[in-house]
Parts: C-alpha cells; sequence; structure tokens
C-alpha cells in the first residue's frame, strides 16, 4: 500500500488558536482579563512537562496564570482546600486540574469542588453531565481535538467501524460518546480487554488512548484503517529521548489509509482548544465551547 494520508493537527490547530486570540481581544475589551489557574498533584515528569506546555502557551498569549504543583504525597485534605481556594479566586476565570490523581485523592471530591463556570476541560459533575446529554456548555479539550482533526481532514466516521482504545472519563470515554454522537458503531477497548489485536482488526477507524508505547503494531490492523493516535509517550532509543504514540507508525503505516503523526497530530489541537477554552469560559457571557 502507498504511504498513509497524514491527518496532521498544526493547521487546524492554528485556526483554532486565532480564534482564540480573537476572542481574547473582545474579552479584554469587554473588562475581563482571563486568568488559568491550574493544580497538578503528584511527580510524574511528563505531567510536569504537559504543565509547563499549558502555561508556556497562556504566556505566549499574553494570559495570567497562576500553577499549583503538590507532591504525590499530599494529604488529600490540603488537595481539596487548594481547590476551593483557586475556585474561589477572583483573579481566575478558569481552572484546570491535571489529572489522573493520585490514588489517596477522591477525584469525585476534587470535581465537585471546581465550578462549571471556570471550568476549561469538562471536569465539573454538571458539565460531564450535560456533556454525555448532548447538551455541552464546555466539551473536553482532546476530544474537541479529535473531532476537528476528523472534520479539518474530511475523514467519514458515520457508519464506520470505530474502535477506542482506553476509556478514562478524561480521553477515551469523551472520544467514544464523540464518535457514537458522529454515528459510527463504536467498541471501546481498555487494560481487561482479551485479544485486543482481534478488536483492533475490526476497526475502520482506530484511535489510541491507551499511553502505552507501540501497543499497536501492523499486525494489530487492517489495510485501509484510519488511526488518530492520541497517546504522547516519551521513550529512550540510543540514548536519545524521543515521543512516540500507541502505534508503531512504521508497520502500522504500511497498512493505514490515513494516520495522524506524533508528535503533531492531536496534541497541538489539544493545546490550542486549551486556549480556546479558557478564552470561552471567561468572556463576561460565556459562549458555549462546542464545535
Ligand atoms: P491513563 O490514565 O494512563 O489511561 C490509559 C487508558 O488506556 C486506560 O483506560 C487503560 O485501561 C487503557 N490501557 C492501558 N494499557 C492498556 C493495554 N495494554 N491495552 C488496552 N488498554 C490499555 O491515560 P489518559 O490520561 O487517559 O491518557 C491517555 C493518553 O493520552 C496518554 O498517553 C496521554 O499522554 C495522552 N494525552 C494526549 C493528549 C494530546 O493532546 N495528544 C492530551 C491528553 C492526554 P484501564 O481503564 O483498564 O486502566
Amino acid at each position: 500500500m502507498s504511504e498513509p494520508r497524514r491527518l496532521g493537527g498544526r493547521d487546524a490547530a492554528d485556526r483554532v488558536e486565532r480564534d482564540a486570540l480573537d476572542r481574547l481581544e473582545a474579552c479584554r475589551e469587554a473588562g475581563v482579563d482571563p486568568c488559568l489557574a491550574t493544580l497538578l498533584v503528584g511527580d510524574d515528569p511528563d505531567a510536569h512537562r504537559f504543565m509547563d506546555y499549558k502555561h508556556e502557551a497562556c504566556a505566549d498569549a499574553g494570559i495570567d496564570t497562576k500553577r499549583v504543583d503538590l507532591p504525590a504525597d499530599t494529604p488529600a485534605e490540603t488537595v481539596y482546600e487548594k481547590v476551593t481556594d483557586l475556585a474561589t479566586d477572583p483573579d481566575v476565570t478558569a481552572l484546570f486540574v491535571q489529572v489522573p490523581l493520585p490514588a489517596h485523592v477522591d477525584a469525585t471530591e476534587v470535581r465537585r469542588r471546581v465550578p462549571s463556570e471556570k471550568d476549561v476541560d469538562c471536569f465539573a459533575p454538571a458539565n460531564v453531565g450535560r456533556l454525555v446529554q448532548g447538551a455541552p456548555r464546555v466539551r473536553p479539550v482532546t476530544e474537541l481535538a479529535v473531532d476537528r482533526l476528523l472534520s479539518a481532514h474530511d475523514v467519514a466516521v458515520a457508519g464506520r467501524d470505530a474502535v477506542v482504545v482506553g476509556r478514562t472519563p478524561a480521553i477515551g470515554t469523551p472520544i467514544a460518546h464523540l464518535l457514537c454522537r458522529r454515528d459510527a458503531t463504536v467498541t471501546v477497548c481498555h487494560s481487561r480487554t482479551q485479544d485486543l489485536a482481534a478488536k483492533t482488526r475490526a476497526a475502520d477507524l482506530l484511535v489510541t488512548a491507551a499511553g502505552v508505547p507501540e501497543l499497536v503494531d501492523g499486525s494489530m490492523v487492517s489495510e485501509g484503517v484510519v488511526v488518530v493516535d492520541v497517546s504522547v509517550n516519551r521513550v529512550q532509543r540510543d540514548g536519545e529521548s524521543h515521543v512516540v504514540g500507541d502505534v508503531d507508525a512504521e508497520s502500522v503505516g504500511e497498512k493505514a489509509a490515513a494516520m495522524t503523526p506524533v508528535p503533531g497530530g492531536v496534541g497541538p489541537l489539544t493545546m490550542a482548544f486549551l486556549l480556546r477554552n479558557l478564552v470561552a469560559v471567561s468572556e463576561p457571557s460565556p459562549q458555549e465551547t462546542g464545535g
């Protein structure tokens, strides 16, 4: 088979970012200066790196931020208090909590403390409910990124057999709901799935979000599959650090009709939608962030 079509995300991300910056200007003219607060609990270097990118993107756009990073062994009560502090800070217009949280922290308790109107990633319970009911107030940034990537490249979704690998509330599950809303027939796989290869081989649209480097190789996909690799995994090769997805790009690329590059696929769009969502929730008359 010839080279797969490259489903890059940078051009579409530029458009989303321009829209965010236009809205930022309008927001400031209306008297509101957006400020993003972030909370990260844990010592995972990748999570810290992704948080750095978020703050750098805000700094580039001239958006104020407040960053709270806590060690993994922070007592749960301290974490809850921190969320409430950020949520009630009058300067903070938008709030992002990094997941996963350590096991001793009750994620439900954290979600409950994020005000729906400051929530930039569909984390607050009421916003999750609205999303599932098909009336979103704010959509998760990675789900938005996958949706826009598919649309920007005119990838047909309706009627397709879609397989999503990963089922977390932040990433896999909202993507599965998205594909279902777009009329695909969706199978969701996870760490307890039996015979993952049989499931992925049945996909004509495969979305991977497992966070396992090169989990899916060429023997696990069918000819003509379209692959969206959401994962950003750092691996050491020949003494150097590389970023790879969940699919082995070389062997899967021999069979795929189209696939996202990693990096340069979903990632740039996710960052652009974070900016867009944070401006949207900060607007004096907040607009829904769908689309
Ligand atoms: P996570 O919390 O590690 O969850 C991984 C999911 O994959 C879980 O549902 C897990 O199943 C499943 N899984 C793990 N190993 C598996 C295996 N061997 N076979 C099948 N399923 C398996 O990760 P996350 O927070 O959802 O993030 C997923 C990936 O997205 C990560 O690589 C992250 O870096 C990436 N990400 C990318 C962007 C972007 O902008 N591109 C943004 C955010 C996150 P169980 O539920 O059974 O544990």
